[in-house]
């Protein structure tokens, strides 16, 4: 039984979306007047037989909040060959790219439409959110079958549009073409303090390492999600961490413009791939421990050994949490918990240019990075 069309609405926000969204403005061309046009997602399903109407699909679901969208930068929107954008006085802009493939990254047939929306735009804007940024506008590049013009279209794109709205990241342009399986690409524009980007680079041997949320839980929910259970789909935390995982940028913000972390990346590919990364770029080590790794709750994967979730928490992906240094001096200050995300202490910087995992016994092993590579044989 395959799971992929049940369902259409995210749990977490509920249907109230989906009955506002049957009208709305959107400016075409920002600065020349606004277009008034109007779409109604739930109820079209044709599939287009041109490239205008695909794109006059996607225009339709990208909607700006002002009519000359001064809140967001964007100078010029949907409607020209290309957008035009600026970061406000005192910012600087901060840009990242990012792949959503099917067959790679998602499954047609398991993967809801609505939730490839929601979640290609919420990865994209992790990358911000890790630099210390706030996601502004971005474009939207897609290669589609034919029969997926239609119904799957319409639902992902009230994916993106409700991603759009939470993450306050405005559709500014993109591309499209045919294809025969689905390809998803985003460029994502945001910005931040001028001065105040947090590097992978900046950690020294005797930082703390923290990380924020609890580690693994999105793999599990996928191991979740591929067991065909659908009852439990729109209520399990966990399969909703994978399917709609929500970027930390307000704790980015926060760790960045107080200077308060001496490094800092999201945690996409897996801990043991991604500390691996920043040590590398801050020519460092670690030492992490076992026992103090945030993994996900025993209520929720109670059929999972202890080892189970200690290797999830170590080398699954698409959490997208962060991972930070702080110094020492400035450890005990660093909260439980962000606006209710737990931050937990899991280890520290060592000078040696090795990572090591420390054991509840003592013993420290090697830890290899284990995590998501889609290169590794
Ligand atoms: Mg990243």
């Amino acid at each position: 039984m395959l799971i992929s069309a049940e369902i259409e609405v995210n749990p977490l926000f509920g249907s109230i979306w989906d009955r506002c969204v049957d009208y709305w403005s959107l400016a075409l061309r920002t600065g020349e007047g606004a277009y008034t046009g109007s779409a109604n997602m739930g109820q079209k399903n044709s599939q287009i037989s041109s490239e205008d109407e695909l794109l006059r699909k996607i225009v339709r679901s990208a909607r700006l909040r002002t009519r000359s969208g001064q809140d967001y930068g964007i100078r010029l929107g949907i409607g020209d060959d290309a957008a035009l954008w600026r970061p406000r006085p005192g910012f600087e802009t901060v840009l990242t790219t990012d792949w959503f493939l099917e067959g790679t990254h998602f499954l047609r047939n398991l993967h809801p439409p609505e939730s490839v929306g929601w979640k290609c735009l919420a990865r994209a804007v992790s990358d911000i959110a890790a630099m210390g940024g706030e996601p502004r506008c971005f474009l939207l590049s897609l290669g589609l079958p034919e029969n997926r013009t239609g119904k799957w279209l319409d639902q992902f794109l009230a994916g993106i549009k409700r991603a759009s709205r939470k993450l306050r990241c405005h559709l500014i342009g993109g591309d499209t073409t045919q294809r025969n399986e689905i390809l998803i690409n985003l460029c994502v524009i945001g910005e931040v303090k001028k001065g105040f980007p947090a590097k992978r680079s900046g950690a020294t041997a005797g930082d703390r390492i923290f990380v924020s949320g609890r580690l693994g839980e999105a793999e599990l929910g996928l191991r979740l999600l591929r067991k065909n259970r659908p009852s439990t789909l729109h209520t399990h935390s966990l399969i909703r961490k994978h399917l709609y995982p929500e970027p930390r940028i307000k704790l980015g913000s926060w760790l960045s413009s107080n200077r308060v972390a001496t490094a800092m990346m999201d945690l996409s590919d897996g801990l043991s791939t991604d500390l691996a990364r920043l040590c590398k770029a801050s020519e460092t080590g670690a030492r992490i421990y076992s026992n103090k790794l945030p993994q996900a709750s025993e209520k929720f994967s109670c059929r999972l050994t202890p080892a189970e979730r200690t290797y999830a928490a170590l080398h699954g992906g698409d959490d997208y949490e962060l991972l930070f240094s702080v110094t020492s001096k400035t450890a005990p200050r660093i909260p439980r918990k962000f606006l209710g995300i737990e931050l937990t202490e899991i280890g520290e910087i060592t000078k040696e240019n090795e990572i090591k995992l420390i054991e509840p016994s003592g013993q420290a092993i090697p830890l290899h990075a284990e995590g998501w590579d889609p290169f590794r044989k």
